[in-house]
């Protein structure tokens, strides 16, 4: 029997992936992570009079740039786009006709196989499917800005961090927000005693060919000890109102 549920609403699609954060935090801290932002944005959403509910999370995503470590899986790139499909398809079938995808994972691959589903579903199922175009990598992904496929989420502006280096896989963004939300999955007495790891001039070669274990053999690249001095609230809270503002845009 079909779900009637709510078909007016419109689904926000946590995506991710299950790959290795350092021998501090979870496999799973980027769908949880996109979770989190989900559930910030649907109540920045209800706030403006739009309802929207939560999908089960995408979380075989691709892991290129953290290849080659144990808990990184190696999921092909065709078999990603086909289950992402197919939970488009599904979401259509339960009656849903406007989906939009939140995504946590910078990947470039992963962001590639993404849009090429979410770019079927539109054509195909004609449903309104939309993957963040959030200037994140997004500008060398091959796809028109102005696709009907995407909506854009506006840059940050704000300075979360101090840290001399950047959070750019497991550092003290991702490290404070797992232990905002989810404590028993941080070691956080591990964190603390991390030395930064700067990914430095490396950012286009890690995120197109990996390289993780050279650059960083225990599988960071930031400053996870600096986690606690994060504002968590208002980080969260920037993420969801930007996510929730590009929705609004994009069905206008
Ligand atoms: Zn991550």
């Amino acid at each position: 029997m079909k779900c009637s549920i709510r078909v007016a609403s419109i689904v926000l699609l946590p995506m991710g992936v299950i790959e290795e954060h350092g021998p501090h935090l979870c496999l799973a801290t980027d769908i949880y992570t996109a979770h989190i932002y989900c559930l910030s944005a649907v109540k920045k959403l209800e706030d403006k009079g739009l309802s929207a509910i939560i999908a089960p999370p995408f979380y075989w995503g691709i892991c290129q740039a953290g290849k080659g470590f144990i808990g990184s899986f190696n999921i092909r790139p065709d078999t990603a786009k086909a289950l992402l499909f197919d939970m488009l398809f599904s979401l259509k079938d339960f009656g849903f006709k406007t989906v939009f995808g939140i995504n946590s994972h910078g990947d470039v691959e992963h962001k590639i196989t993404a849009v090429k589903a979410f770019k079927d579903a539109h054509e195909q199922l004609q449903i309104t499917a939309c993957f963040p175009y959030d200037g994140f990598m997004t500008d060398f992904l091959g796809f028109p800005k102005d696709a009907p496929y995407f909506y854009k989420i506006k840059e940050s502006n704000l300075q979360i961090s101090t840290a001399r280096v950047p959070d750019a896989h497991a550092g003290d963004i991702e490290t404070a927000t797992i232990n905002a939300f989810y404590p028993g999955l941080v070691d956080t007495e591990k964190a603390k005693n991390l030395p930064d790891v700067a990914l430095g001039d490396n950012f286009e070669a890690w995120m197109f060919g990996g390289q993780l274990k050279q650059l960083s053999p225990q599988g960071y690249l930031g400053s996870p000890a600096n986690y606690g001095n994060i504002n968590i609230s208002q980080y969260i809270e920037d993420c969801a109102y930007r996510i929730s503002e590009a929705i609004l845009v994009r069905l206008t």
